[in-house]
């Protein structure tokens, strides 16, 4: 099995332009014949399972993360993501970055924080499939970035993106987010949705959105999803 590629990028530079395909699969089995993880397995199209999760106030504290020095990871965040790894669960980072849109980071300086992020979670023993950002804003300060984008959450085009590239069925996968925008996004995208307490704990207030599960932190949310419990 060849080893998975770290794949990073938004609708505009695309990770999967020069990807072959998915290289993980949910059919893997043990020893024992039996699938590591089935809550969800496969649609009819053969796409797979796979977990969304928001970056700040899921995996990291909700701060301004403005440099790498700026990350926090929330307490049992990176053991939960390398469970999702253990069961075979595709893990894909969907995150808005308007900071970029205002001036406050360069993509350059998100790429650098996002290399420490994954060297973060590897010392936790755990990796992340994929990460999209979307950098753009309406009423973005840098004319180059202001556009009224539907990967902006709680549009749903990052989700769309990670679906065309890996292979990923929206209908059996999950979104854990800590905004009532990341909910509506998985809503909007067809997948299970479960807010965390940690970071703005759904009490941003941007839009409505009931999601299918509320859960303390990420830790939690891995228990429901791997418990079976989200239907
Ligand atoms: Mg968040
Ligand atoms: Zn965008």
């Amino acid at each position: 099995m060849p080893a998975r590629q770290p794949r990073e990028g938004n609708h505009v530079n695309s990770p999967g332009s020069e990807a072959s395909g998915p290289d993980f699969s949910p059919f893997e089995r043990d020893r024992s014949g039996e699938r590591q993880f089935a809550p969800s397995d496969t649609d009819r199209r053969g796409r797979v399972a796979a977990v969304f999760l928001d970056r700040d106030g899921v995996i990291n504290e909700n701060a301004f993360v403005n440099d790498p020095d700026d990350l926090v990871l929330i307490p049992g965040a990176g053991e939960a993501i390398a469970r999702l790894n253990h069961a075979c669960l595709p893990v894909v980072v969907v995150t808005n970055q308007g900071g970029i849109a205002m001036g406050h980071l360069t993509e350059e300086t998100l790429g650098v924080i996002h290399a420490e992020l994954r060297r973060r979670l590897a010392g936790a023993g755990a990796s992340v499939d994929a990460i999209y950002y979307c950098p753009h804003i309406a009423n973005a300060r840098l004319i180059a970035y202001r556009i009224d984008c539907p990967c902006r959450k709680p549009g749903t085009g990052m989700l769309e993106k990670a679906r065309d590239d890996l292979g990923i069925a929206l209908s059996k996968s999950a979104l854990v987010g800590d905004s009532t925008s990341d909910i509506l996004a998985g809503i909007r995208a067809g997948c299970r949705t479960i807010l965390v307490e940690t970071g703005f704990g759904g009490k941003d207030g941007k839009v409505s959105a009931v999601p299918d599960a509320v859960v303390a932190d990420l830790s939690a949310a891995v228990d429901l999803i791997l418990g079976g419990g989200l239907s």
